[in-house]
């Protein structure tokens, strides 16, 4: 998303983008997103201070950390960016800034629901779907 500050009016201006994710290079080996973000931003500018409010949404791919399995979470976040002007016809490039944003609500450790059982560490089962059978040998 780009910002052209001569192109931004006394009164401000709202602006709506979808950014596509690979744009901003924001998968990483437990999180991946695979719709654009949704992205508004209202600027406003005063003499060499221009100020963006921005809400960003995204879908984000997981992958919970106890057993591995795929799940999706959206998130919102809104922040404000400030940038100082020096020249009139220059352009404001925020997606290193929202970029910057988004990987902070990434979790280091995802899990699909905060009680997932895990994988048995014997079999490798997915304890979400029931028991294994190395729990039936114990009884
Ligand atoms: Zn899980
Ligand atoms: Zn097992």
């Amino acid at each position: 998303m780009e910002i052209h500050v001569s192109q931004i009016p006394p009164e401000g201006l709202l602006l709506r983008e979808h950014i596509p994710c690979a744009h901003l290079d924001l998968a990483t080996e437990v999180v991946k997103i695979h719709k654009p973000l949704m992205v508004a931003a209202q600027v406003t500018r005063i003499t060499n201070a221009v100020t963006v409010d921005l809400e960003v949404g995204a879908a984000l791919i997981m992958t919970c950390s106890r057993c591995l399995t795929e799940f999706e979470n959206g998130i919102t976040r809104s922040f404000r960016l400030n940038y100082q002007v020096e020249k009139q016809d220059q352009v404001i490039d925020l997606d290193p800034d929202i970029r910057e944003e988004i990987l902070l609500e990434y979790p280091i450790n995802p899990l699909c629901n905060p009680g997932c059982k895990g994988l048995c560490l014997v079999c490798g089962k997915n304890l979400n779907d029931g028991p294994c059978s190395c729990k039936m040998k114990k009884r």
